[in-house]
Parts: C-alpha cells; structure tokens; sequence
C-alpha cells in the first residue's frame, strides 16, 4: 500500500470507449524527401492512382475559388456586425457572440430524445432483498460476535439432521492471481505450473478427488507448454468431472473498475479456449477475491449459460444480516429485468475470507487445524495458535466430531441441508506433500463420518458445480432456477469493507494512469476488430486474401489477451506491486502498438478504391497514427501533420453504428490550413494555438479543428493542405486570464491574445447549444444552461485534498481512510486561466500548481453538441500521503439519489447518507 505517484490523464472521455476516432495520416511519402527517392520499394501505381484525384481535386479547387473569395469577403464584415450569414456557408457570430455554423441540414443520428432520460422513472423488478433497503436496515455497528467475530454464536439441535442428512461439499481449490506480488510468468514458473504438473499425478490416484481451477490465462500457459501425454492425463480429469474449470474466465475479474467491453472480452477468451482446446463450458461462477461485486456480472454469466454463481468479499455487516436471515443463497435479479429471465442463483460465503480458517465453519482457530498444510514442521502454522493434527485411527472420532460440529453450524446459516466447504488458499497445492497431506487427511475424516450413520452426515470432496446440483436437486428445482421460497435479490455489493471501517474504495481510482490506458486499449482492440474484420471480408471477396496480412489476427488475440490479463483483480485496480504494474504496462503499450498496426493495415486497404492495385509491405506501413506512447509509462504525443501545398490525407475511423458528426482536432505545422472533404469541399476550420505552456503558445505548431460527418463503423477521408488561400480558417479568440500585473503575453502571429488581470467576475463560453459559467476566481466550472431552457443549472467542479490518518492503517492502493472531511485545494496565487473561443469550440483551461483542467464544448448539433469534455491532468509526485478529489456540487433536486455506473453498462442509484461510513466515489488518489 506504498503510496506511489503518477502523471494522470483522465477525464470525461476516459468513459467514452464506444465513440472513439482514431486518426490515421497518410504516409510520409508525400512529403519525406528520403522515402519519396526511395519510392521503388514504395507501390507506385497506388501513388498514381492518389495524384489523379489530387488533380481532380485541384479542378474543383478551383471552381470553388471564386465563390469562395466571395464569401472570403463577406465573412470578414459579417464577424464583426454579428449580421446573419447571407451566404450561409460560412461560421459566423451571432448578435448574442455566439459562432452559428452553417449545416448541412442532414440529421444526426445521435441525438437525445426526451425519452431517453426517463429511465429512472421506469418500473423496477420486484425483489424481497432491495439492496439500498438492506443497507438502511443495518446498523454498521460491528459488535463483537464471539469465535465468529463479525457474527454471532450459532446453535442447533443435535437431531436436526436425522431425517436429512447433512451433505458435505469439500471444494478444493488454489487461488491464483495473474500477477500481484509477482508479475504473470514469475508466479507461473515459481508456482503455478507446479500445481498444475501435481494436479495431473495427485487427482489421478483416487476418483474420488476433485478440483477447481478458474485462471484459463494460467492453464493456458502451461497446456501450451505442457506434452502430448499431461495433456491427455489433464483432459481426462476434466471430462471425467474431477476437475471443473469454474467462470472459466481469462482472469478473476475486477467488478468495480472493469468496462463490461473487457470483462466480455476475458469471459470469451477463456471460454473460446476451453471449447477450442478441452470442448468444455463453464457451468459455475467463482470469484472468491474481487473486492465488492457488480450486478453486471450475473447477467454476463446467466448469458454465458452458466446457472449458478459464488461470491465471498461483500461487507462484514452484510454478510451477517444475510446469515441471520439465511439469505446468503439468493436469485440475483437486474432492477431493469421485469421479466426476471435473467435471474441467476447466487451463494454468498458467510465468513471473513476463503481461506481453510474460514471456509469449514464460524470458528477460524478449529477450522484452522483442517488445514493440513499447517501441520507442526510447515512453514505455515495457525494464528490461533493450536496446530493441526494428522489424522489418525486413534483420533479420527474425534477430529471427525469436532469438524462436523463445525459443518454444522455452518450450515444452519443456509436453507437447505447440503453444505459448501471450500478447501484451498493462495497459491496452494504447489507441492505433492500438501496434495498428500489434504486429500489423505480428509479422505480419513470422511470415511469416517460417511461410515457412522449416527452422525448424519454424508461428506465427500466435490467440484463447485457438484455443489449446486446437490442444492437443486435437494429443493426439487432444475438447474438454475430458484429454489421455492429462496430469496430474490438486487442491487450490488459496493462498497466492501472486511473489517471496521476499512473500506475497499481506494482500488476505485488507484493508479488513474492505468485505468485510462484500460480504456484507451479497448477502444483500440474495438476499433482494430471492427476494421479487420472489414478488410478480410473484402479481401476475400475480391479474391486478394493472399495479399492481405490475416496473420493479424494473433495481434487481435495478443491484444484480447493483455487486456484480460489486465481486468484482474490486482491488475486495473492498481493493487499490485510496482514491478509488476510496469509488467502490466508494457504488455498494454505492446498491444497498443500491434492494435495500431491492424488499423494501418486494415485501413490502407480499405481506403484504396481500386484493390487490384493493392499491395501490403510490412516495413512501410501505408499510413501512421494519430499518436504514439515512447514508453508504458508516458502520455501519448501527437503527431504533426506537415503540411505542403500538395495535399496530406486524414484517414477518420468512427467506430460505433451510428453516423457522427464530430468535431476532429489534428496538430499542423502551418497556420494556413485548409482541409477539404472528399469530394472537393472545403471545411471551416478553427485554428487555435497549441501551447507549451500555460502563458506560452508554440510558434511551430497549431491545432486546426474541422467538423467531420463520419459514416457508421466507417472510413471518412480529408486533404489538408497548407494554402495561401484558406479563407475558411478562422482563428480562435484567446483570452488569458493571469494573477496580478506585470507578466507581458503576447502572441505569436497569426494568432493574438488578449490578456487581463484575474477579477471575481464569473465568465462565460457558449455554443449553439450550451453556455457554461467559469468562477472569475478559480477559473472552474459554476453553471450550465442549455439554450432551450431558461433555467441555469449550478455545476461546480471544486477540488479538494484529503489526508490520512496517523494510525498505521493509511489510504492506499486499496483502502480509502481519510483523516477527516476534505480540506479546498489552494495554492497561494490564482491560476492562470486561458479561454478560447472559435466557430467550433470553445474551451477554458486552469492551470493549477498540481492539476490542470479543460472544459471543452463543440458546437455541433446532437449528442456531442449537448456534452461537456472535461479533461483532468495531474501530477501529483511531489505529495505524499495526500488524496487529490473533483466534486461537482449542484443544485439538481435530486433528494438523497445518486445515480452513477456499474461498469458502464447499467445505471445504479444510491442513497449517499446510509453510507456515512462509505467514502466518496470521485477520489484521484495519488497512489
Ligand atoms: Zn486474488
């Protein structure tokens, strides 16, 4: 929990993975001297074929000239009367200062209906278990319980299972993590690989044995290394039932910080995998370490075709309401599902971890003692200071006795007489003793119980699946579906808290770096997926699927792997160790690259009209990328688009099914930019300064923003040129807003700043769509009003500070343990605040000591035209056990609802006052 620092990108867009552009600029070869003599390795005719449609575009050029000359010349009046267009081609300003684009006309396709916020208002799914009602119910008041700390004392009858016997479920399992201490392929080759080489010896010598394994990225790793001969001992364990691969995802999934995208994307790796290699479909959910449970995730594996689930971490308090009122066995039902065809049976675990302590039954110090891994001379022993004993003919009664007392009382907490016991740890049954010594030992202890009819008891080592079936069957219910008057439930297991007030919050924004990265790579793998599957299919539809490089595909895979890798629970949360994030980023850069090489390749051919002309080259990709990472670590740089007067191409993707229409900003090396569309017309384009730093602007470097109207998952091509003549350029107004006299800014020809000195007065920016309010003080957001209503919503972004605590308990990368309320942020002189304003956006920027802030809005019409960009950058590697935080505090009358995201595929609502002990959800920590 070593506090860490980190330079952070994150903001509004972070979320935004399905309307994601990427940009893709055409080679080099019209401009790089070097690699235009050397155009023979180059395809000549595909560059022939480029200039016969410069020419054709030069023809139009100049038939557009003279109009456009004339509206050159109107234009300039008409900026400064604030006069409506007459020409109506051109941007131009309102008498209310407003810019008003000229418009196609064309609809948008993503557009915001009325409709589509009423959500909230619709009807819920009728549950016994609401869990917002739960949480008001508990008292949160942590008393001592007794050998069951956070539970309480549980008795039975001696002859409640005379009629039924109780059966026993041992599950055995190892809990492996795909990095945490370690990175992957240290834990692989220290341990992991040696239970799986044991597994095939140990579980072979007695039927009886069984096992559970759900990390497919691990048994992957060692079936692709392992022979012919463990492969074959391997499969049979599983197709005989002794081994069960349980989730069967690529990792354990994280639930809170995981995009659905990715957590489909691991789920159907390791799937594919188990029905490509083994022909076999997970039938049992197992996540016994993810901190705090999703409702996205029943419904993911309920789709799957999985019919029953486990899940341990959810809060102390929680967990023993549910035992009091033995709901920890439920249907898990969505709030949205009124139709209930999406329920899934879910078991809860009662007690404090899944480790033997706390698997057997309510008493960690007699649980501890079946732990025969702990036996006297290991180098484990048991905290609770009374070591296992071997399992003897002597002691067998009376071991046997004390272990079913224990199963008993465990399963007093659930409604039906059959019993889940799971046996297994971290990393566990790496070595061949620990095999002998669990399976020998209670082989003994079930013999026993199972031969001693007066104990009632049938008890029997089991995979999870076993498990469940035992408990429909016990009910009289098909698999899957609710027992009679099992409990039904909704809602989520966030916040987890295992013991006081010790909640899992900080994993929430630990390592921001990384999570945006998470999310920059899914957009990427979606976009290089939906492109390549586009080029195979023309390729092979044009008869060129020898010329097409397929073999891209093992860099979809590579891909699909790393971010699953990645969905791991100690992996996006930020909870691992710094050597193993480092691991971590290098394997996301690495698909990050080969990701961006797919697109290349998958656009060039698509771009190219006629593909007969098509060749692939390997070492001169067609076109490049809009930018690019130097290392795992670092923010990406853009890349500058040199202009000439010949024409540079911009390759748009718009990954998802809707046609946009978005405003695209491209870094150029001229101020005399002019882009055009394909078929010859020329765009406005905004032009504003790009800048080094909060006062000073490039001289060599601008941002030239156009409109681009970009077809469903497709391919939009614009020339930029560098022109003496683009009268569509308009510049952005920059206005700087600094502390106190005396700093002389200038700009740099073309593009002027004004300056002023700081006042309170709030300012203002505005679209067509939107005006937004700035504090004259602190340079950040205050108000929203939309243009058709009247009313000014209050929206003000604040950042604070939180400490921690002196105590040894710290925040960290998993726990959120402020020293109190959060403290304003404050630095000692005003910041510098820049607003630019143009035809296409308008945008004001803070720059503070730790953090600057963008608030950008486009003036587009639909969805992007009524949205707000905020970008976040911070650096914070000068603090220490310091917590940096964004609030927005306004006045929407919302009662005590909150209403945030589950992996942003569903909608959840909160009530913030029944989690007074719970933590604010927009916390940027610094580790
Ligand atoms: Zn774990």
């Amino acid at each position: 929990m070593k506090l860490k620092k980190q330079v952070t990108v994150c903001g509004g867009a972070i979320f935004c993975v399905a309307v994601f552009s990427l940009y893709l600029m055409l080679d080099r070869v019209q401009h790089d001297p070097a690699r235009r003599q050397s155009a023979g390795n180059f395809p000549r005719s595909q560059i022939s074929v480029l200039q016969n449609r410069i020419e054709q575009l030069e023809q139009l050029l100049e038939e557009n000239h003279q109009i456009i000359s004339h509206i050159k010349d109107s234009v300039l009046e008409l900026t400064d009367t604030g006069a409506i267009s007459p020409s109506g081609h051109l941007p131009f300003r309102s008498a209310n200062g407003s810019w008003v684009l000229p418009f196609d006309g064309r609809p948008t396709f993503l557009s915001v209906q009325p409709l589509d916020c009423q959500f909230a208002l619709g009807r819920r799914s009728q549950t016994d278990l609401q869990m917002l009602d739960v949480y008001s119910l508990l008292s949160f008041d942590n008393v001592d319980g007794g050998v069951w700390k956070q539970g309480f004392e549980i008795t039975y009858e001696p002859n409640e299972w005379d009629d039924e016997p109780l059966q026993v479920f041992v599950v055995p399992h190892s809990h492996n993590d795909p990095g945490w201490i370690k990175t992957f392929d240290k834990y692989y080759n220290d341990q992991t690989q040696h239970i799986f080489n044991n597994m095939v010896v140990k579980l072979a010598e007695d039927p009886r044995r069984k096992f559970i394994w759900s990390e497919i990225s691990f048994f992957a790793k060692w079936w692709e290394s392992a022979d012919v001969h463990k492969q074959e001992a391997m499969r049979k364990l599983i197709l005989s039932g002794q081994l069960e691969m349980v989730t069967g995802g690529w990792v354990m999934t994280d639930e809170a910080s995981a995009h659905y995208f990715a957590m489909i994307d691991q789920l159907i790796e390791g799937h594919q995998w188990l029905e490509k290699n083994l022909g076999v479909t997970p039938r049992s959910g197992w996540a016994v370490d993810p901190f705090g449970y999703s409702a996205t995730m029943p419904y993911l594996l309920k789709r799957a075709n999985m019919s029953s689930m486990l899940i341990q971490r959810v809060h102390y308090s929680i967990k023993k309401h549910f035992a009091a009122t033995r709901s920890l066995e439920f249907m898990w039902r969505q709030t949205w599902d009124i139709e209930s065809g999406t329920d899934m049976f879910c078991h809860m675990m009662p007690f404090y971890s899944y480790d033997v302590p706390h698997t057997c039954g309510p008493d960690p110090k007699i649980c501890c003692q079946f732990d025969f891994k702990r036996l006297p001379g290991s180098r484990v022993n048991c905290p609770w200071k009374v070591p296992p004993r071997a399992i003897t003919d002597a002691n067998v009664a009376e071991r046997a006795g004390v272990l079913l007392d224990q199963y008993r009382k465990k399963s007093k907490l659930f409604r039906s007489k059959v019993l889940l016991v799971p046996l297994g740890d971290d990393f566990r049954f790496d070595k061949p003793l620990e095999w002998d010594q669990q399976y020998f030992n209670y082989q003994k202890l079930f013999d026993y119980m199972n031969s001693h009819p007066e104990m009632h008891v049938k008890a029997q080592f089991a995979t999870l699946t076993d498990y469940f079936n035992a408990v429909y069957k016990a009910n009289g219910v098909a698999p899957g579906t609710r027992p009679p008057d099992y409990p039904v439930l909704s809602g989520d297991f966030f916040a987890y808290a295992d013991r006081e007030d010790h909640y899992w919050s900080g994993y929430y924004t630990s390592r921001p770096f990384y999570k945006n990265l998470d999310r920059v790579l899914e957009s990427h793998l979606r976009g290089a997926e939906i492109l390549y599957s586009l080029a195979v299919a023309h390729a092979r539809r044009a008869g060129l699927e020898g010329r097409y490089p397929v073999s891209d595909y093992s860099l979809l895979t590579d891909a699909r792997r790393n971010i699953g890798l990645f969905q791991h629970h100690d992996a996006i949360t930020g909870t691992a160790k710094e050597a193993v994030v480092i691991d971590y980023g290098n394997r996301l850069l690495g698909s990050l690259v080969g990701l961006k090489r797919v697109i290349i390749n998958a656009a060039h051919f698509l771009v190219i009209k006629n593909k007969d002309i098509y060749r692939f080259y390997q070492t001169e990709p067609f076109l490049e990328t809009d930018d690019r990472r130097a290392t795992q670590d670092s923010l990406p740089q853009r890349t500058l688009i040199e202009l000439e007067s010949s024409p540079r191409y911009l390759v748009l993707f718009n990954p998802v099914e809707q046609e946009r229409l978005c405003v695209v900003t491209v870094l150029v090396n001229s101020a005399r930019v002019r882009v055009l569309t394909e078929d010859g017309q020329t765009l406005p384009v905004q032009l504003s300064a790009q800048w080094v730093s909060a006062i000073e602007m490039s001289g060599e470097v601008y941002q030239a923003s156009f409109m681009a109207r970009l077809p469903a998952l497709g391919l939009a091509v614009f020339h930029l040129y560098d022109s003496a003549d683009s009268p569509m350029t308009l510049r952005s107004d920059t206005l700087l807003r600094i502390p106190g006299q005396g700093q002389s800014i200038r700009g740099l020809d073309p593009l002027p700043v004004r300056s002023q000195t700081v006042d309170a007065q709030p300012f203002y920016i505005q679209s067509q769509s939107l005006t937004l309010g700035f504090s004259g003080t602190t340079g950040l957001l205050e108000s929203i009003r939309r243009k058709d209503d009247p009313q000014e919503v209050r929206v003000q972004i604040q950042f604070l500070t939180y400490g921690t605590r002196p105590s040894k308990d710290k925040s960290g990368a998993y726990l959120f343990l402020p020293d109190g309320n959060a403290k304003p942020y404050s630095q000692r002189e005003a910041p510098v605040v820049r607003v630019v304003e143009g035809p296409l956006f308008a945008e004001v920027v803070a720059h503070y000591q730790h953090f600057q802030q963008t608030v950008r809005i486009h003036n587009v019409p639909g969805v992007d035209g009524l949205s707000l960009d905020i970008t976040t950058m911070l650096d914070i590697r000068d603090q220490n056990n310091k917590e940096l935080a964004m609030r927005l505090v306004t006045d929407i009358q919302s009662g005590d609802t909150f209403y945030t995201d589950l992996n942003g595929f569903q909608v959840k609502y909160t009530c913030p006052q029944t989690w007074s002990k719970s933590s604010p959800l927009l916390v940027l920590d610094s580790s």
